[in-house]
């Protein structure tokens, strides 16, 4: 590759030469770049925090020549051990207090305080010395590969310590071993093809390990939805009031029951005459009532049955039905469905045994330890083109997609 030298790049030549990375000899107009390409990952989220982190990926031997870096301990960065914590200032005098730790002999872990304005001037300054930031994901998919990718980010998104747990124990273990087993290429079409159906069977429970699953609670007005939502949720999320169609929109609050990350959504009471402001939030309730992967509706055990809620009754598809204000007297009688859950938001009664319901719905089988699962969209999606592509005879593209998502050394 052939550099045009400008202001910046000239200077930077000159930091790589006194660094003694390469040597510039002859035209200097034309010069062959290095064969590595430094770079700057932001390993902590977006944001402020208490602490940055910086990965930089390059020769530290560029920082000392630049000078950006003076240690407590006063040795340059070339000759600071690999696997110890350094301390020292970074930039201009006085300079930023940071501590550094070399973590192999091309990498070295920046810590610096977690504001805007240390973290951007770090990575301006090894911007300057030839690393370019890169997105975390992209960068562990350059050096470790797309299933390296995925794990990462997989553990980073999951919700709970359970489905983290989870994806821990998959992507060290039995997802890890059939994905290099299919991209195998002594492995059968059948085995193939069976070890494709094995893990398409826990495709819905794979993805959420990461996306909590769906549960809405619907009903008519002033039933009870917040108060439940409430109880489930542990604290104050949905505001209760006494006045009918209050909860104009949607609230939603992520639990967890047994370490399964569930996203409860309270819908507006779906009433036939409602003011405009609440007809969007109706609209929004419908569409999100028929996407959900469970639907309770709670019905007012206290209030005598009403036409609208024997027709979500009878219309509603295979919702679990809530029995709210048993603390109160009942005014249903046989007119209640024998497979409603008695139980009293305010008082708490009978909320664990709709818990236990929720999960009985949810996560009917819980995977063995030995099941690979699946837990990435993009996973996901493959295994059905490679399916497809068996279904089609075509065994070698159903292996090269497969490869493609494998891990990359399976030896490591
Ligand atoms: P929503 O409109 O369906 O969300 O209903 P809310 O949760 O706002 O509750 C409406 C009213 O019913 C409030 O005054 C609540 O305190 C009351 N309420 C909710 N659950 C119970 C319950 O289990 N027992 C009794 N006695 N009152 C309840």
């Amino acid at each position: 590759m052939v550099l045009e030298l400008d202001e910046r790049t000239g200077n930077l030549f000159e930091i790589y030469e006194i660094a003694g990375i390469f040597e510039i000899t002859g035209n200097r107009e034309s010069v062959d770049l290095p064969t590595f390409t430094p770079t700057t990952v932001l390993l902590t989220p977006p944001g402020r925090g208490a602490v940055a982190t910086l990965l930089f990926d390059g020769p530290v031997a560029l920082i000392d020549a630049a000078g950006l870096f003076r240690a407590a301990n006063g040795k340059p960065l070339a000759e600071q051990a690999v696997d110890v914590v350094v301390f020292g200032r970074w930039g201009a005098e006085p300079g930023e207090e940071v501590v550094l730790c070399r973590t192999s002999e091309t990498t070295l872990e920046i810590h610096c305080h977690g504001g805007q304005a240390a973290r951007q001037a770090i990575a301006g300054d090894l911007e300057r010395l030839g690393a370019p930031p890169c997105d975390p994901w992209e960068y562990i998919e350059r050096t470790d590969g797309v299933f390296a990718r995925m794990a990462a980010r997989g553990l980073a998104m999951a919700p709970t310590p359970r489905t983290a747990a989870s994806i821990t124990h998959q992507t060290h273990g039995p997802l890890r071993d059939e994905l290099i087993r299919m991209a195998d290429k002594t492995t059968s079409t059948e085995e193939m093809s069976a070890i494709i159906e094995r893990l398409l069977a826990w495709e819905t429970f794979g993805v959420h390990l990461i996306e909590p699953w769906q549960v809405v609670l619907f009903g008519r007005p002033n039933v009870g939805k917040s108060s439940l939502m409430n109880r489930l949720a542990g604290f104050e999320r949905a505001i209760v009031l006494d006045v009918p169609g209050t909860t104009r929109d949607l609230v939603t609050t992520e639990i967890a029951l047994d370490g399964w990350p569930i996203r409860l959504t309270d819908t507006a009471g779906l009433r036939d005459r409602a003011d405009e402001l609440e007809l969007s939030g109706i609209e929004r309730a419908r569409s999100r009532i028929a996407s959900a992967d469970l639907r309770i509706l709670v019905l007012d055990r206290a209030a005598p049955p009403q036409d609208e809620e024997l027709e979500l009754l009878r219309t509603s598809t295979a919702p679990l039905v809530v029995a709210n204000k048993v603390d109160q007297r009942d005014a249903w009688g046989t007119a209640l469905p024998p497979e409603a859950i008695p139980l009293s938001a305010r008082t708490g009664e009978g909320v664990d045994e709709l818990m236990t319901r929720i999960l009985e719905r949810l996560v009917p089988l819980v995977p063995s330890a030995e099941t690979p699962v699946a837990f990435d969209r993009e996973q996901i999606a493959t295994l059905h083109a490679a399916r497809r592509a068996l279904a089609q005879g075509d065994e070698e593209s159903a292996r090269q997609r497969v490869r493609a998502i494998a891990p990359k050394n399976p030896s490591a």
